[in-house]
């Protein structure tokens, strides 16, 4: 990729616990460019979220902290930026739209108010026009009657209606990158669709890159350019969204592609032979052990894929961490 807007190279972070600093991402290197959605995936615990935090500046330090590598955002490396320089990347280079819009949300003053500010924050524009624009934010996200909406605080919206003015904050400031963290979960289908679309819209008027976190595989199928699957803190598969659906190389990614319906190659009108990971993810403190990580829950584990940690093979634009693709080209 030329030139990318985002590069994240080596990354660790890691959380202190117990008077340990135990790593719970470690060596994470991708790239994105401008106007390109990363799908970023995996379950609950892989890293995936506070990845996401480090590339604002918001490891919640102390227990937080990065401790190695580099995030680099045209040339500048944010590991080493200052707090005043983070904050003003925040929202006017990348923005981020959290899973939980009431804890994101300031209780005391209304939703209108909360847009117009990042909008006056960002345009330094007049307060009437940061309204107006507030009111048009809340329209694009399909909040019916924004003109009375506007005047409401977030505990009198629906879940729902907060996560798109959530969305409208994260917009209003038309960022270079837009970071969304399982942003329609609680959505209906209907609205999930518009807030994609709102997305791609974004990313039409203003060459805007996403970076989408999801379980949700079929979200990614829809949305992403390139997926990135993450496992127990660390990169196992990336690829163009394409091959990796119809082509998935590590079990793990398999796995989770088995247990979308839509697609995988199971007989839709026969969910009970949909393929179900067993176990669970590590936690970060059982990572200690060399070897493939995935061994414990792999039904493709190989006597070495304990003892030995997968190597990394790159072909085709596409990166597997499994000792089954150095065995097919040995
Ligand atoms: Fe399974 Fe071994 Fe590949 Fe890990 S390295 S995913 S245990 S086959």
């Amino acid at each position: 990729m030329a030139d990318p807007l985002l590069s994240v190279q080596n990354l660790e972070i890691s959380f202190l616990s117990g008077g340990e600093e135990i790593p719970v991402v470690r060596d994470l290197s991708f790239e994105l460019a401008a106007g390109q959605t990363l799908g970023i995936v995996g379950e609950s615990g892989c890293g995936k979220s506070v990845t996401a935090l480090s590339l604002l500046g918001l490891v919640p330090n102390p227990p937080g902290r990065i401790t190695g590598g580099r995030i680099v955002l045209e040339g500048e490396d944010l590991v080493r930026a200052d707090e005043d320089r983070l904050t003003a990347i925040r929202g006017n280079d990348i923005s981020m739209v959290f899973q939980e819009p009431m804890t994101s949300l300031n209780p005391v003053y209304t939703v209108g108010e909360q847009i117009a500010e990042t909008a006056r924050a960002h345009f330094r524009t007049s307060r009437v026009e940061a309204w107006d624009r507030a009111i048009e934010m809340l329209r694009l996200v399909g909040i019916p009657s924004p003109e009375e909406r506007a005047h409401a605080y977030p505990h009198q919206l629906s879940g729902g209606m907060r996560q798109r003015v959530m969305i409208a904050i994260a917009l209003v400031c038309e960022p270079r990158i837009l970071i969304a963290d399982e942003p329609t979960t609680a959505l209906d289908v209907t609205v999930q669709a518009q807030i994609f679309g709102l997305f791609r819209e974004l990313q039409n008027k203003i060459g805007a890159a996403i970076i989408l976190i999801t379980h949700d595989i079929g979200v990614v199928a829809q949305m992403a350019d390139r997926v990135m699957v993450m496992y127990a803190g660390r990169k196992i598969e990336e690829g163009p969204v394409g091959a990796f659906i119809r082509d998935p190389r590590h079990p793990y990614t398999s796995g989770l592609i088995s247990c979308i319906p839509q697609l995988s190659a199971t007989p839709e009108d026969d969910p009970e032979a949909l393929f179900e990971i067993p176990g669970v993810v590590p936690g970060p403190r059982e990572l200690g052990a060399p070897g493939c990580a995935f061994a414990p829950r792999c039904h493709r584990a190989m006597t070495r894929c304990a003892t030995q940690p997968p190597l990394d093979r790159r072909d085709d634009g596409r990166q597997v961490a499994c000792w089954l693709e150095r065995e097919a080209v040995a």
